[in-house]
């Protein structure tokens, strides 16, 4: 009993904490600044949700089929959902939450991604996050899909494993590369550890899709690691 003590004083003292901080400094919405809350009601109402067909290997839009032709040679299928496209004031969010760590935006988009995960009828055992590469996250000191894969996990009581994925290979950036030449860019940059994600049931998190390459490379590694399950997650898709 005795231990309880402190975590509960603890508790009280953090509350306490963040209402003199938000009297003090006031949270803005990440979409359209006004201030109150991190995201208001108007831009939740201007949210495009993505209902576009998509490929089940790494998310891509597609107009028919289930499969696209980057993936077509590919036998694993993996399952990807994305929350909303990647327009404003949602992108904003998206930006925001990459130049500064905010754990209350980040909470608001793990609610998202819980209200998509629902409806699947996924199955899942714990999330993990796609991992920057070392040298970003020693400038930014901050993954941002962690923020929002750890306030994800906690929702669901799933486990998350922060550090059972990680990029081996430094990438080139993808910015100028057309979609196969990005597939091919990140071809071979993830490892996972077999002795964390073996026989798991895995949700993939990541804030953006754009090509769909590095999350079906990330799910590539978690496959071959011994992962029993790859389901991806993103909250855009350019
Ligand atoms: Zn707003
Ligand atoms: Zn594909």
């Amino acid at each position: 009993m005795k231990r309880s003590i402190p975590h509960r004083s603890l508790g009280w003292f953090t509350y306490w904490l963040k209402q003199t901080i938000d009297l003090i400094f006031p949270p803005r919405c990440a979409g359209c600044n006004v201030t109150g809350k991190v995201w208001c009601e108007e831009c939740n109402d201007r949210i495009i949700p993505s209902k576009r067909r998509s490929c089940t290997a790494c998310g891509f839009p597609l107009e028919k089929g289930i499969i696209c032709s980057i993936c077509e040679d590919w036998p694993n299928r993996i399952h990807v959902r994305s929350f909303a496209h990647y327009k404003k004031p949602l992108s904003s969010a998206i930006l925001k939450l990459k130049y500064r760590s905010d754990q209350a935006l980040a909470n608001e988009m793990a609610s998202w991604l819980v209200s998509i995960y629902q409806r699947t009828g996924w199955r899942a055992d714990c999330a993990i996050p796609v991992p920057l590469a070392d040298v970003r996250l020693r400038q930014r000191g901050y993954n941002q899909v962690t923020l929002i894969a750890t306030s994800f996990a906690k929702e669901l009581k799933l486990h998350i494993f922060t550090n059972a994925l990680k990029r081996v290979r430094e990438t080139q950036s993808q910015v100028g590369l057309d979609r196969r030449e990005r597939h091919v860019n990140v071809e071979g940059a993830f490892r996972a550890d077999t002795r964390i994600v073996q026989d798991q049931s895995i949700v993939l998190i990541d804030d953006l899709l754009t090509s769909g390459a590095t999350l079906k490379n990330c799910a590539i590694a978690l496959l071959n690691a011994g992962a029993a399950q790859v389901y991806c997650l993103t909250v855009g898709r350019a």
